[in-house]
């Protein structure tokens, strides 16, 4: 009889958890992967990713349809919300692809054990009241809405609400507050103010976007302004309070000073996510968090504990879902005895608004820091979208694209744009660097024309000073 039930057991079906489930049971490896949501697929198809797209995507045509950017072409539309339908096409698209999963379960053999599971040892974990040993154990917990301390989140009620409640509301609110001008704040942002709503972003920090190179979170600031969002930097939420179906938030300067309120139908709570590790029995293993909650790991993906692994939203890095893929691929390798490697480095990120924002590799700033704040060490090469064939034709000139190169050997640290469709341009930047290119193989690399893609080619010329379209 074999000694565990399992070779690998893995506690969440997230992308992390479901495709290092899916690439062990690829391997020969006897896999189970327990969930305690209804539904396979995590943060990222239940509630994340996958339904904010769905509505990022029917409310940019709603809105392209209602501000006359369709009539500009000749095609005069006067567009009627269907809110519901909106909605239950959101449903279809999250049913259809949680649904691919258990598919991708059954056909790969993997036993889907339906509920939460708790370590009793670091091979035995409770799931249920069924007790299950693996060889290996993967956590792939993901993470939850941090919430505002003081603030109660109410998503049935609908008025302050966090990403999950912002995806379902039943009706336009006529006046939305999102407190923190990060990813989530601004996509989900975005749709209500397509759909209608005043949005006012209430963002802590001086500019939108942390973590996203400078010039690009200034500019993204002055189109969400140009779009109608207002936004209120440099200022905290200090309270909510809600009356029926009113808040009041107390907002207040970040460096301190008068305080002042906003009222609000509904009120985003978007200030960051964390870690989900409560209830998983840690301490049974002997496993700690660090102080931002996360599990520590190596290079491998392996933690402290022998057997115990961990990927995703749980481990440090950013909380994305093709960061958490790429993690299950490579920890599923090497729990198999296979070289399985994430360059962090990496690791391109998109914010899904209009235009999109992406980026992958080092800001500019980080990049100068890096290079002990020698600005003469960092080449940067820019092109503007407006001057791109295929934007100025669509009528998208908002936003541009921006190379970051090392000085000395050309190398490329970074690429960062603001475009239409910026993430699927941020590919070939990652791609590129992924093989260690130079500014100077993207320059020379033929783009197909009228693409928005050549704005990355453009920008890549720039680094020299020679791009040809400005
Ligand atoms: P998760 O997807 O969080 O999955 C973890 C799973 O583990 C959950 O289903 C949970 O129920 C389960 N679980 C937890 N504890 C246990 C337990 N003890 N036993 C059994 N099961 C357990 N990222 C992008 O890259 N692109 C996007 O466009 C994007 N959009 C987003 C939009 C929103 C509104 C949100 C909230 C997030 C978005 N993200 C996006 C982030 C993305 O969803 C996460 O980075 C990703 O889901 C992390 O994957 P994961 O597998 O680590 O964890
Ligand atoms: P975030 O970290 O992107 O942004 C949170 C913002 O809230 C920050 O700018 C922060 O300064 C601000 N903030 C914190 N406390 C505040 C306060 N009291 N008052 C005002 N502002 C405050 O977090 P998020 O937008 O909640 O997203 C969570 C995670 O989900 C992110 O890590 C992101 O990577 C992931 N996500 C990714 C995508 C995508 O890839 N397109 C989409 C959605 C979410």
């Amino acid at each position: 009889m074999a000694e565990y039930d399992y070779d690998v057991l893995v506690i969440g079906a997230g992308p992390g958890g479901y495709v290092a489930a899916i690439r062990a049971a690829q391997l020969g490896l006897k896999t189970a992967c327990a969930e305690g949501r209804e539904t396979l697929g995590g943060t990222c198809l239940n509630v994340g990713c996958i339904p904010s797209k769905a509505m990022l995507h029917a409310s940019e045509y709603f809105e392209v349809a209602a501000n006359g950017a369709m009539a500009k072409m000749g095609i005069k539309v006067t567009p009627e919300l269907d809110l519901d339908t909106m909605h239950g096409q959101r449903r279809d698209a999250v049913k259809g692809l949680t649904g691919g999963i258990e598919f991708l379960f059954k056909k790969n053999k993997i036993d889907w054990l339906k509920d939460y599971a708790v370590f009793e040892d670091a091979h035995t974990v409770k799931v249920g009241d069924k007790t299950h040993t693996a060889k290996n154990i993967v956590i792939a917990t993901g993470s939850s809405v941090t919430p505002l301390p003081n603030v109660e989140i109410d998503n049935k009620k609908g008025v302050v609400v966090d990403s999950t409640g912002a995806l379902e509301l039943p009706a336009v609110p006529k006046k939305m507050v999102v407190i923190g001008g990060g990813v989530i704040g601004l996509e989900l942002g975005s749709v209500w103010r397509r759909l209608g709503a005043e949005v006012t972003v209430v963002e802590f920090l001086d500019q939108l976007l942390p973590g996203m190179d400078g010039e690009v979170r200034k500019e993204a600031a002055k189109i969400f302004k140009k779009q109608g969002m207002e936004l209120k930097l440099s200022t905290k939420v200090t309270g909510v309070s809600v009356k029926g179906k009113k808040a009041t938030l107390t907002l207040e300067p970040a460096a301190g000073g008068d305080s002042e309120t906003l009222s609000a139908d509904c009120v985003l709570v978007s200030i960051g996510r964390r870690p989900n590790t409560e209830g998983l029995g840690l301490d049974k293993i002997g496993l700690e968090t660090n102080q931002r909650g996360q599990i520590e790991t190596d290079h491998d993906f392996a933690t402290k504990v022998d057997g115990v692994w961990a990927i995703g939203d749980v481990i440090p890095g950013p909380m994305l879902a093709h960061k958490a893929e790429d993690e299950g691929i490579a920890v599923a390798e090497n729990i198999a005895g296979l070289t399985g490697i994430v360059n962090h480095d990496v690791i391109p990120s998109v914010v899904y608004t209009y235009p999109e924002i992406a980026g992958v590799g080092l800001t500019q700033e980080a990049a100068i820091e890096k290079a002990g704040g020698d600005k003469s060490a960092v080449k940067v090469g820019k092109f503007p979208m407006l001057a791109n064939s295929r934007a100025k034709t669509n009528h998208e000139p908002d936003g541009f694209v921006k190379v970051i190169a090392d000085a000395e050997t050309d190398r490329v640290l970074g690429v960062w744009c603001i475009a239409s469709v910026a993430g699927t341009m941020i590919a070939q930047a990652a791609q590129a660097m992924e093989f260690g290119a130079t500014s100077e193989d993207i320059a020379y690399t033929c783009h197909a024309h009228p693409t928005h893609s050549e704005a990355v080619k453009e920008a890549a010329m720039a680094v020299q000073g020679k791009p040809i379209h400005t």
